[in-house]
């Protein structure tokens, strides 16, 4: 027998803990485990700005013909414009070629198997923490994941010493990845000072830049949050990102991110682009059309995209909010422990510090579920469920 030989696979850290919290019968349970976006009514909802373009695009629609390897046209150029901004100089140069993907992961996933079939890259440096599937997607591609320090739990706070410290171990050809912003599971990220010396790391060493920007516009901006990217880029000659609008345009189940390579002139673009789309054959030969129609339609008709950046803009401002209202609830709630470090993290995460077992008494004691890392998805969190998630973490502390 053949499966009979199959190992069971271990229950996914993040995607796991959701399947427990759907088994819970307790009504008052709260699920701040995986990175979604809930309002104060603690929905989900479909962007209106995501709602007109569907309706535009279904009223619109011809044929259900296959897009091109790379997807659709419109959608990789707002894409780039979105990265890099108006009027990029490598935009404009014709160095950047983005290929549309089935969200953050599937980009991820094909610019590790590009890197791995045709280039002399086999080691990625992780953050250490990082987002749980990165070594799972890497590892699978066939890379080998090494890690560099990035936190320091007794202040709360980026250790950067240990990042230089470690990258300058990686070899020449190395790959480095990078959270573009809202580092996952920190919420700590780079200034620009530091954004600066990583970027000249890079460039001195001959290491690869791989971007991962799954959040852009949920720490301070869109275009905020793209500096990092946008610094790196203009100082070494090649990188590549793996963005995602899962979480800006509330798209999760669309499978909607892109991957794009950068590279040191147009020829080497073109040269490499055609391994990525090679790469994309080979897995789903071409990606489906819905979400990027949607992120095309919004990004390219002013009066719907400034409904999204609104709406952006009232997430990451309820999030911010959410913070500050833990911070003082924590307070209220008799903690004395110090936890303003929460309102400096960005985006949806905070690294709380609390530890495997308080993380195991929230859960069974209370109903309150978060990633044993004591990663708290802050998006998670409404005026109405805040104090009883205030009270079990006083209990637990
Ligand atoms: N990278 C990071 C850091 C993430 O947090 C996520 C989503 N949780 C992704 C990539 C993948 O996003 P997607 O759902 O678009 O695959």
């Amino acid at each position: 027998m053949i499966f009979s030989q199959v190992a069971l696979a271990p229950a996914d850290p993040i995607l796991g803990l959701t399947d427990t919290f759907k088994a819970d019968p307790r009504a008052d349970k709260v699920n701040l485990g995986v990175g979604i976006y809930k309002n104060e009514a603690g929905q989900t909802p479909v962007l209106n700005s995501v709602k007109k373009a569907e309706t535009k695009l279904l009223s619109e629609e011809t044929t259900k013909n296959y897009l091109g390897i790379e997807g659709v046209q419109a959608y990789n150029g707002a894409v780039q414009t979105l990265l890099f901004g108006t009027g990029s100089a490598l935009v404009t140069a014709e160095r950047a070629m983005t290929a549309q993907a089935p969200g953050g992961t599937g980009a991820l996933r094909i610019a590790a198997e590009f890197l791995v079939r045709n280039t002399h890259a086999r080691n990625i440096w992780i953050s250490n923490p990082t987002w749980a599937n990165h070594q799972n997607i890497f590892d699978t591609a066939g890379l080998t994941v090494k890690e560099y320090g990035y936190y320091r739990a007794e202040s709360h706070d980026i250790d950067f010493d240990a990042m230089m410290t470690d990258l300058s171990q990686a070899a020449a050809g190395d790959v480095v990845l990078l959270h573009g912003c809202c580092h996952n599971p920190t919420g700590i990220d780079l200034n620009a000072a530091q954004w600066q010396a990583v970027a000249e790391l890079c460039r001195d060493r001959s290491l690869l830049p791989l971007f991962d920007f799954a959040y852009q516009g949920f720490g301070a901006g869109i275009e905020e949050d793209a500096q990092g990217l946008r610094l790196v880029a203009a100082l070494v000659p090649e990188l590549l990102v793996a963005n995602s609008f899962s979480k800006n345009f509330g798209l999760y189940n669309e499978r909607i991110g892109a991957v794009t390579l950068v590279a040191k002139d147009k020829a080497t673009a073109v040269t490499a682009f055609s391994q990525i789309k090679r790469t994309i054959r080979s897995n789903y030969s071409n990606p489906p059309a819905h979400g990027a129609l949607i992120v095309s339609t919004i990004l390219t008709d002013a009066a719907l995209r400034n409904e999204w950046e609104a709406e952006l803009a009232e997430m990451r401002n309820r999030i911010a909010e959410m913070r500050t209202l833990f911070v003082s609830s924590l307070k209220a709630h008799g903690v004395t422990q110090d936890f303003s470090f929460i309102s400096r993290q960005n985006g949806m995460f905070s690294f709380s510090g609390l530890n495997k077992e308080q993380v195991n008494r929230l859960r069974d004691e209370f109903g309150v579920y978060i990633v044993g890392s004591g990663r708290i998805s802050v998006a998670g969190m409404t005026k109405s469920n805040m104090d009883a998630i205030c009270k079990a973490i006083a209990c637990v502390l």
